[in-house]
Formats: structure tokens, C-alpha cells, sequence
């Protein structure tokens, strides 16, 4: 593909949810806007697909409406623990289910034609020099841009590149998603454990359901293949047992993803402003990973469109100023999830954890809410 223009103002390496935000923020601002995408769209990715309606004023802003989309409206929680028993309860806030094969692509298609352009290249480098940026793809291009945003997710051999920490410390999650058919009610999502992970089940578009499992390599090694796993360890949970029982596939394949890290990121990085999952990853058990994703992606852009409309644009001003407003919206509910992850992540603990919720079901409301974020404005 031939650029248009020859001068990019922000190049973002990544196009998911966190990149592809920021491309139409930043676009709608008139600034010349690179995206560098791996691969092409639609495409599925591991997620549990509900997202909090904390980002619905900020998705209008940027011209998605996820309900013309097909999304289903949620806003009914259930929990159940690896006994199966279940703890039912409202969702303060509420929120929708969404595919990220429809919710990424509508996304992409809003960004170019807003007038950002997407590239189908791998970012293999990044360097900062002379207060600007050159960042060298697979396919042998190099670019120049004023601002570089990280939106790459989870992990990627550019963390390597950039030492970060995270990267040099195993990490012992994998997930496992699926797409199935059969009956589910809209408004639900639900959360079942099972012994060493837990899976989460909500519906999207186009009446599929989505079941997606988080569990630590340890639990999962001993079995031949996910098959197994799931026959022997998440069927213990009756819930889950029913649902795979009663559901026929959409997908051939399960998709899989390892080694997801929740430890601690530096949101900006070699000058780089890191947003979604590059800046941090809270665990899903939290389940707010795509809005803290997008609400990322808006403090990111209106700082970025104050930087260039400035006569004396400050470099250090913008990264600290990200540094501060990220860490306001999203430090408490990092260490909340933190927290409750390895609650979970102790059987017989989170067992006691989950009698309680059963005797006190009104302090459920109050965890979700510590997790999730206030509904966004849009300034
Ligand atoms: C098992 C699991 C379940 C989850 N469930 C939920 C849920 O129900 N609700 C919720 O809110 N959150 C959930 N999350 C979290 C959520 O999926 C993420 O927080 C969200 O996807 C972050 O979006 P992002 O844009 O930061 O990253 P991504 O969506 O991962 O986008 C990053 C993009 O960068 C591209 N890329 C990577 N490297 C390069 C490169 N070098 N060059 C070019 N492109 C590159 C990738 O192809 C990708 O498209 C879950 C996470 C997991 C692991």
C-alpha cells in the first residue's frame, strides 16, 4: 500500500481495540494517523466478549453504535464456585456482548473512513531519536512519526526489544475460546469456576454464545488435550457440563492463547505512550480489559491532539500528564483485580470467599463496581 501523505503525525503499532480507538480519535482531530496491524480483518480473538457499558458514551463520540451491530444487552451476573453452587446478582453499570471479529472490524472500517490508514505489516522495531520516532516493519518498511502509541496487546517480541520487565518472567496463564449455539439467556453473563481457572459465558451477535476459559498451565499439563481438560476438570462444575453438553460448535477449532501476563507494565515506555493491554492487563476474572482498553485510548488522544495543537509542544509534559490520568483511572482497579485473581487462585480460599458472597450477596455489587470504571465522558 502507498501512503497517501508522506508526513505521519501519530503511527500506532496494533489495531485492535485500544489502537484502532485512538486511530479515529485522532483522525477525527485532523492528524495523520498510521496504524500498523499484524493481521487483517475480521478477524477472532481469545476475549470473553462482554464489555462494560462504561464506554457507550465514548463509542457514539466515536461514531460506533455496537446495538446496530447486533450486540445483546447484559445486565444480570451470575457466579457460580467449583461446587456449582450459584450467586446471581444485578450489574451496576450493565453491559453489552460483542464479538471482537464484528466489534474490531466495525472499528477498523470507522478508522479509514475517517481518514486513518491501516497497514496489514508486523512492527519487528522502534527507536526514538532526535525527538522523533523510526519504526522498521517485517516487510522491510521504515517509517518517521512524531508520536508513536504501543497498542500491540498482551505481549510481543517488541517487549523483548524494549526490555521491558514483564516479558522475562513466565507466566503460567492460557485461555481457551469458543463459539457455540444453543440456549443461552441475552442478559446474562456468567462466571463458573472450576478447579484452577474459571469460564466465562455471555452471548454476542448473531445469537452465539461465547465460552471462554482462563486456567494456569500447572492444572492443564497433565491432560492429553483440551478435550480431556474439559471433560475432567471444568465438567465437574454441573453449569459448565450442561452448556458444553447442550451447545453445538460454530468454531472447528477452539483458539488458544498462553502465557497472558498480569503483571505490572509502564504505560509509556522509551517515549512511547503504551495503551490497552501494552500499558496493563487486568485479569478477566475483573472482566473490564476491553473498556479499560478503549478508555485508555481516549486519555491517550486528548492529550496527543493537545500536544500538536500547542505552539510549544512539551514531550515531557504529554508523558507525564498520560502518565498521571492513566494511573487515576486505572491504578485502584488494577490492584482490586490483582487482589481478587489470587483470591481465586487459592481453591480452598476462594471456596470460603465464595460461601460468603452466598450469605452476602450485596457485597458482589460493590466488588464489581471497585473493578469497573465510571461511565466515560466525552470532553
Ligand atoms: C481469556 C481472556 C478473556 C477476556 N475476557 C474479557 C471480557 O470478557 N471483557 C473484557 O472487557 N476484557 C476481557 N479480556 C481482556 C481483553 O481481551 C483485552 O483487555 C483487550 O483485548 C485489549 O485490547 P487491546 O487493543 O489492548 O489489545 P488487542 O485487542 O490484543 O490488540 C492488539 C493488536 O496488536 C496487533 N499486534 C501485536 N503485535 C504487533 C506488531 N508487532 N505489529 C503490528 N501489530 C501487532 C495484534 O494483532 C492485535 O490486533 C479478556 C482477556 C483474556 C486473556
Amino acid at each position: 500500500m502507498n501512503r497517501k501523505t508522506s508526513k505521519i503525525d501519530v503511527l500506532i503499532v496494533g489495531g485492535g481495540l485500544a489502537g484502532l480507538s485512538n486511530a479515529i480519535h485522532l483522525s477525527k482531530a485532523s492528524l495523520s494517523v498510521l496504524v500498523i496491524e499484524k493481521n487483517s480483518y475480521p478477524k477472532h480473538k481469545v476475549c470473553g466478549e462482554y464489555i462494560s457499558n462504561e464506554v457507550l458514551p465514548y463509542l457514539k463520540f466515536l461514531d460506533i453504535d455496537v446495538f446496530k451491530l447486533g450486540a445483546k444487552k447484559i445486565d444480570k451476573f451470575q457466579l457460580s464456585t467449583t461446587k456449582s453452587k450459584l450467586i446471581s446478582s444485578t450489574l451496576p453499570i450493565g453491559g453489552f456482548g460483542i464479538s471482537r471479529f464484528c466489534l474490531d472490524n466495525a472499528l477498523a472500517n470507522k478508522a479509514m473512513q475517517v481518514g486513518a490508514e491501516i497497514l496489514q505489516d508486523s512492527v519487528e522495531n522502534i527507536q526514538f531519536l532526535n525527538d522523533k520516532f523510526s519504526v522498521k516493519t517485517k516487510d522491510k518498511k521504515r517509517f518517521e512519526a512524531k508520536i508513536v502509541i504501543g497498542a500491540y496487546g498482551k505481549r510481543s517480541s517488541l517487549d523483548i526489544k524494549l526490555n521491558r520487565q514483564f516479558i522475562k518472567r513466565k507466566s503460567p496463564y492460557l485461555a481457551v475460546k469458543t463459539h457455540v449455539k444453543g440456549d443461552f439467556p441475552d442478559d446474562v453473563v456468567a462466571l463458573h469456576n472450576f478447579e484452577g481457572g474459571y469460564c466465562g459465558v455471555s452471548k454476542v451477535e448473531n445469537d452465539s454464545i461465547n465460552l471462554c476459559y482462563i486456567t494456569n498451565f500447572d492444572a492443564f499439563k497433565t491432560y492429553k488435550d483440551i478435550e480431556e481438560f474439559q471433560h475432567k476438570i471444568l465438567y465437574k462444575n454441573t453449569f459448565l457440563k450442561d452448556i458444553f453438553n447442550n451447545t453445538s460448535l460454530v468454531f472447528e477449532e477452539p483458539l488458544t492463547i498462553s502465557q497472558i501476563s498480569f503483571d505490572n507494565k509502564k504505560p509509556v515506555e522509551n517515549h512511547i505512550i503504551m495503551c490497552g493491554d501494552t500499558a496493563a492487563l487486568i485479569h478477566p476474572l475483573c472482566g473490564n480489559g476491553m473498556s479499560m482498553a478503549i478508555r485508555s485510548a481516549q486519555i491517550a488522544s486528548l492529550l496527543i491532539v493537545k500536544y500538536f495543537n500547542s505552539e510549544s509542544s512539551n514531550r515531557e509534559a504529554l508523558e507525564k500528564q498520560y502518565l498521571r490520568d492513566w494511573n487515576t483511572a486505572f491504578k485502584l482497579r488494577l490492584k482490586t483485580g490483582h487482589l481478587i485473581a489470587d483470591l481465586f487462585n487459592q481453591p480452598k480460599l476462594s471456596e470460603v470467599l465464595m460461601k460468603g458472597l452466598k450469605w452476602f450477596p450485596g457485597v458482589l455489587p460493590y466488588i464489581i463496581k471497585r473493578t469497573h470504571g465510571k461511565v466515560m465522558k466525552v470532553k
